[in-house]
């Protein structure tokens, strides 16, 4: 697995959930989304309500998870758990929602790929507060409204255009979250420093900032490898030797560039003289699948201003070729 991966799975979620702010001033960053969500829920409070719901989008690792964990807690009330694939037929989310306690919030993570009976069933669920239990089959079958007592849903989803119009409808508050700057990078990592019992240099602080692409799980991870790295082979203590010894065991470079990521550009400069070249080719080049350079490379590196997509295939940038110290060719840009 890339250490520069933005997604985590189980054994990394349960190592970052020491880790997650529980209230949300300290949640770090996402001013905009922590102010406006700061106030629907203390107006909830105040009118002694539910607040609306909430869906919150953005990419893998910016905090979705966290943000409905700290709803929960700062109405004072219990978090329900589930996920778009893990409601197979809409009898499940039935089964969940007619369990629901008062006030309770229910987290919906991935919440575009629920299927489309249960994406129904929500909707009248979120709207009206009430499920239709269907009793018996075929033509004999009938729906019986049960009523539900106020709740929220907390949707996520990495895909908010993915959503279909009626869903998106329900939701009284979006918030979109965005990649973290540097020196809100810096403060996830002093801050999860300082929960695992460890002193970080600033400058480590700083280091592991500048390749963590702009994601807090992985600012987490880094931060975890360079403990490693300085409890086995250097002093212990996290400063800018250890943060830049241990990234560069792991390959990650100064601007969270992994080995694909790097072969990829190389590729693109080296081989095609800059591009375009066709995804097929280029994978074939690196020895991966298509769908691999497509959807685990690229994505960070057009981000980054590194590669360019041309309908005639992929190019470098300037930046790349800045990047790898290599010379373009002559009359490159114009
Ligand atoms: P996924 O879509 O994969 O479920 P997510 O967006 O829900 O990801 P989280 O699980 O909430 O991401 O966050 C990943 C890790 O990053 C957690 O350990 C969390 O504590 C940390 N984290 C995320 N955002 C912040 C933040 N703003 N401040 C401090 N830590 C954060």
């Amino acid at each position: 697995e890339r250490l520069v991966t933005s997604s985590a799975d189980d054994v990394e979620r349960a190592a970052e959930a020491a880790l997650r702010p529980k209230k949300l001033d300290e949640f770090v960053g996402q001013r905009v989304v922590r102010d406006q969500l700061s106030l629907v829920l203390q107006a909830a409070l105040a009118r002694d309500a539910s607040p609306d719901h909430v869906l919150l989008s953005g990419p893998p690792g910016l905090g979705k998870t966290t943000l409905a964990m700290i709803i929960a807690a700062e109405l004072g009330t219990s978090l329900r758990v589930t996920s778009g694939p893990a409601i197979q037929h809409a009898g499940d989310l039935a089964a969940v929602l007619s369990s629901l306690e008062e006030g309770e919030v229910l987290f919906i993570d991935e919440i575009h790929r629920l299927a489309r009976p249960a994406e129904e069933l929500l909707y009248v669920a979120m709207e009206d507060f009430r499920v239709d239990v269907v009793v018996g089959k075929g033509a004999g079958a009938s729906a019986i409204p049960l009523a539900l007592p106020p709740f929220t849903v907390v949707g996520a989803t990495t895909r908010s255009g993915l959503l279909p119009a009626p869903l998106r409808d329900r939701f009284g508050f979006t918030g979109h979250l965005d990649f973290y700057d540097a020196a809100e990078l810096e403060r996830v990592i002093t801050r999860s420093a300082g929960l695992m019992g460890v002193d970080i240099q600033h400058a480590a602080a700083h280091e592991i900032a500048g390749r963590s692409r702009g994601t807090p799980r992985i600012a987490n991870r880094l931060l975890r490898r360079v403990r490693d790295w300085a409890q086995v082979r250097g002093d212990g203590r996290l400063d800018l030797k250890a943060a830049r010894a241990a990234l560069e065991v792991y390959e990650v470079d100064p601007i969270g560039l992994d080995r694909l990521d790097r072969a990829v550009l190389a590729a693109v400069c080296r081989r095609f003289g800059g591009g375009p070249v066709g995804l097929s080719t280029l994978a074939m080049t690196v020895g991966e699948e298509p769908d691999t350079v497509e959807t685990v490379a690229e994505p960070y590196l057009v981000r980054e201003g590194l590669l360019g997509r041309t309908p005639r295939g992929r190019v470098a940038t300037q930046a790349a070729w800045e990047h790898l110290g290599l010379e373009p060719p002559p009359g490159a840009w114009g």
